[in-house]
């Protein structure tokens, strides 16, 4: 579908057309007209999928009427409500909302906790069309009567899943009981658990629910590689692909903020020049580590899952999971940052002997088998193992030469859109498959999701929604 079937004005397709994008994601085309519509929508998306643009083009739509010069804060009353979990991520939405929104003239502002509330104080004085915040911080304002909700008319929950997880539902009730009755109501979210789905239906009315696929466009640009190794020689073996693979641009994921820490400085005593971004770092200085990050001049960014949401950086060709994530949907999460939209990446993951249950939920999460590869110099100590599972694993891999995956064509293989199906991917790469069937059980075959049959009409949810996530995040 071309951009001008959208229904959106010239001055959005000209903002949009300035980024150079040549058609919608599967999101955007499902999501835009029931937005512009008005109707409530509940988006299964994750990110990497063009999710914030999906909503952001149409809210500036539907608010360009409203679009004018005037200086005065009467005249831009806040119509649209952007609810995003993390400081990054409301930012980058605010980024989104200016970048398509610059041929209008309608006032937009972020608010997050842990700077100074006073500019953003000022800022909501002078009249703002569209508030990015996150739960906290909007409330600090609600406390100090310095925002004013009586006239929002769209309110979005973006990464409402991530919301969830961090504890702010008590928050999001709150502020829902500020807004007034009658709004239009969109909800984003990566998976849907019980206490989601409560969410919704307290939320929103007939919603329309739109589903993009689990191997989403972004995901199905990326690479997957898993390279078994040793827990106490991952950081060897990290700093050993960098160098020998000169990676540039690598955002590295740990499971905590103190292994983030550690990792980076141990990076840096490499000679890898390497910074760590997680929620005990104060807001300047995550600005920092990214801008360094995205500039180039820091190779690596040791991230935790948390302080990595919604981090958008163009082109980021790579992610390594240093440890693999408690929650097997964050798998998803962390390597939507790379293969975004229309470029590729590569997801690699250094997997221990200790983390074979969660490769498996991975793998049963995604719906297919990642690639094995030992880097040469790394084989994991059998001596070593215990778990059946793993020594099995290995003793094929390691003792069968002739069945060392190529490496080069599982990447092309991988990369190519349209991937995401299993079994198309075990014939050609036997060599691959080989290795992994002959020493896992095979991943259970779950049935494809449901499209809903008439969008308009409420339903069950779609299989893609997820059950709850058991684990709580550490960042
Ligand atoms: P998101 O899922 O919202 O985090 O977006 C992921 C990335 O896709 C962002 O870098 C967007 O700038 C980019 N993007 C959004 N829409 C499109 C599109 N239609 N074509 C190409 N890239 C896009």
């Amino acid at each position: 579908m071309p951009f001008s079937k959208l229904g959106l004005s010239a001055e959005i397709l000209r903002a949009i057309s300035d980024q150079g994008y040549h058609e919608p994601t599967p999101v955007q085309a499902q999501a835009i007209p029931p937005i512009l519509s008005g109707l409530d929508v509940m988006a299964g998306a994750q990110t990497g999928t063009g999710k914030t643009a999906g909503f952001t083009w149409p809210i500036l739509q539907r608010l360009k009427i409203h679009s004018n010069t005037s200086t005065s804060p009467a005249r831009h009353p806040i119509r649209a409500l952007i609810v995003a979990p993390t400081r990054e991520l409301a930012m980058q939405v605010e980024e989104s909302v200016r970048t398509y929104g610059k041929y209008l003239s309608l006032k937009s502002t972020v608010v997050f906790g842990g700077v100074n509330i006073n500019p953003q104080i000022k800022e909501l004085q002078s009249g703002v069309d569209m508030l990015v915040a996150t739960p906290g911080r909007l409330l600090d304002h609600v406390q100090q009567k310095t925002v004013n909700l009586s006239k929002v008319e769209i309110l979005v929950l973006d990464e409402a899943d991530r919301m969830l997880d961090m504890g702010f539902l008590p928050d999001i009730k709150r502020i829902l009981a500020l807004l007034p009755a009658k709004r239009q109501n969109l909800l984003f979210s990566a998976t849907f658990s019980d206490d989601i789905k409560k969410l919704a239906d307290r939320l929103l009315n007939k919603p329309v629910l739109i589903e993009v696929g689990q191997s989403n466009a972004a995901a199905d640009m990326v690479a997957h590689v898993v390279h078994p190794v040793d827990h106490n020689r991952k950081r060897e073996l990290l700093s050993h692909i960098i160098k020998s693979q000169d990676l540039r641009q690598v955002l590295v994921f740990t499971r905590t903020k103190h292994g983030a820490n550690r990792l980076a400085q141990q990076l840096q005593r490499d000679s890898i020049h390497s910074t760590a971004i997680h929620s005990n770092k104060s807001q300047p200085a995550r600005i920092q580590a990214l801008a360094d990050f995205k500039s180039g001049k820091v190779r690596v960014l040791v991230a935790t899952d948390i302080a990595a949401r919604g981090l958008d950086i163009d082109e980021l060709p790579h992610v390594v999971n240093f440890e693999l994530p408690h929650v097997a949907g964050d798998y998803v999460h962390r390597i939507g940052r790379t293969g975004r939209a229309g470029s590729s990446g590569d997801a690699i993951s250094l997997v221990c002997t200790e983390e074979m249950e969660q490769l498996k939920d991975i793998e049963r999460f995604l719906k297919f088998r990642l690639p094995i590869k030992i880097v040469p110099g790394f084989e994991p100590n059998q001596k070593a193992v215990h778990r059946p599972s793993f020594e099995t694993h290995h003793k094929a891999a390691v003792h069968r030469p002739g069945f060392e995956p190529n490496h080069k064509a599982v990447h092309r293989e991988s990369r190519r859109p349209g991937r995401a199906q299993p079994h198309a991917f075990r014939r050609e790469h036997s060599n691959v498959a080989q290795i992994a069937s002959a020493t896992r059980p095979p991943v259970p075959h779950q049935a494809p999701a449901q499209k809903p049959q008439h969008p308009h009409v409420k339903k069950s949810m779609p299989a893609l929604f997820l059950p709850p996530a058991k684990a709580k995040h550490n960042a």
